[in-house]
């Protein structure tokens, strides 16, 4: 297919090749994802970091878009009309509610449970491929998702015009697999587990060399979008970095991601180095990365996933071994909690802050929770735990256990004798909570 790059602008861009993490080869910036001619490692983007140090400053960044495209010279994109639809600048909410609850002292929620369009993370990392995927001429887009993803290629593709098609499970929740349908893409859904229709996709990519899928082929553009919520981190602490993250892992691309995104703010002088410990987050029915930091291995063996953490409960991580080594280096944790445990988790973080996030953001939370008690996390520290999905996409997960509403007569007498029912239950609990 041709590659041609629309809409150029008059500044240079901040990237100019993809990069193999593993040997170092350089390639010209098309869709490839693969190191294919000397290691087939992953590729990633290079940039030129004098050039951005001279072009970005905090002003310069704050004077942007309220979106993730304020740190467009940090992404792989070169026209000056990226794809915004307003993905990104999501609250960081100080959470003294869960802080005081977990015993911690500075203790933040970084909320993409209401990022823009489609209320996860991943608006961030397809904002960016398809921008690249425009520049790069494709007409069709696809991915591989475990259900966040497809909702975001599917609403992100219908504003900016492409045809799409996506692949995923065939037995992710309803509110998935609606918020996908809505915006009339074709969709697969495939009778096994995200990683063969992972396997199958890369299959696709092969014979439809005219189709971008945003998490394969496109894959280094893809991944950059993560390191926004680094940057997004770093500026709404007022430039500063934190001491602690927590943050779920399903590849580990944005764990890495926001690795990267706080190095590279050190690195152009936008915030004072400091070392930020890395802890992750994965539930145990699909912890091939958790497992392999316990047991001190370097290499992840891949498992066959068992969750209700759906849209984390990928079995082979592509970026396992890198979030490994961050975790390690930085001196973090990699934990896993009970399908139960995720449940209280959702609970939880909705009881004290006012926040419903799905399974994904309940096993952060009750990973945070874990290591807190385990004294893996200092009470002292600040630290940023990131909610990457809304629990209304996940309904299944807590049907059952957040209790009835008080049916009632529309009469003063039925109100006020259910009232007295719902103070006898609260005692109740709190009697349960005692013994
Ligand atoms: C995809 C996803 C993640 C993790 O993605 P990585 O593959 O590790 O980058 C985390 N939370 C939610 C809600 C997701 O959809």
């Amino acid at each position: 297919m041709t590659q041609s790059i629309e809409r150029v602008t008059a500044t240079t861009p901040t990237f100019s090749a993809l990069k193999c993490r593993e040997c170092g080869t350089t390639y010209d910036l098309g869709a490839k994802h693969v190191c294919e001619d000397v290691c087939f490692g992953p590729l990633e983007v290079a940039y030129d970091y004098d050039a951005i140090r001279q072009r970005v400053t905090r002003s310069s960044i704050q004077a942007g878009p309220l979106s993730i495209w304020r740190y467009k010279d940090f992404l792989p994109v070169v026209g000056d009309n990226p794809i915004d639809v307003g993905t990104g600048m999501t609250p960081l909410v100080r959470a003294n509610r869960l802080a005081r609850r977990l015993g911690l002292k500075e203790l933040y929620i970084k909320n993409d449970a209401v990022n823009m369009p489609t209320l996860s993370f991943k608006d961030r990392v397809v904002s960016v491929a398809l921008t690249r995927a425009r520049e790069l001429g494709f007409t069709t887009v696809s991915c591989a998702s475990t259900g966040n993803l497809a909702n975001s290629t599917a609403a992100i593709a219908a504003h900016a015009g492409l045809d799409c098609c996506v692949f995923i499970p065939s037995d992710l929740e309803a509110g998935k697999v609606l918020g996908t349908l809505i915006y009339n893409p074709t969709v697969m859904a495939v009778n096994g587990n995200y990683d063969q229709v992972n396997r199958l996709c890369s299959e696709v990519a092969n014979t439809h060399d005219g189709w971008g899928f945003v998490n394969i082929n496109l894959r280094p553009y893809y991944s950059e979008g993560s390191k926004t919520l680094a940057y997004e981190v770093a500026e709404q602490l007022g430039w500063r970095l934190p001491d602690h993250i927590v943050a779920p892992l399903a590849s580990g691309s944005l764990f890495t991601k926001i690795y990267k995104g706080f190095q590279e703010f050190v690195t152009v002088g936008l915030v004072d180095e400091k070392p930020v410990r890395f802890s992750g987050a994965q539930a145990e029915g699909c912890s091939p990365i958790a497992q392999a930091f316990k047991e001190g291995r370097d290499f992840v063996t891949p498992v066959k996933p068992s969750t209700i953490a759906k849209s984390i409960a990928i079995g082979n991580p592509a970026d396992g071994i890198y979030a490994l080594d961050i975790a390690r280096k930085t001196n973090g944790n990699i934990e896993s909690v009970t399908d139960a445990e995720i449940i209280a988790g959702m609970k939880l973080l909705a009881e004290t802050e006012g926040i419903f996030t799905e399974t994904a953001g309940g096993t952060t939370i009750a990973v945070l929770q874990k290591l807190v008690a385990a004294g893996k996390i200092d009470p002292e520290e600040s630290t940023v735990v990131y909610i990457t999905g809304n629990g209304l996409k996940t309904q299944e997960a807590v049907q059952g256990y957040v209790g009835e509403p008080f049916t009632i007569e529309p009469k003063l007498d039925s109100f006020e004798r259910a009232l007295e029912r719902s103070r006898t239950l609260d005692r109740l609990e709190w009697q349960q909570v005692l013994v």
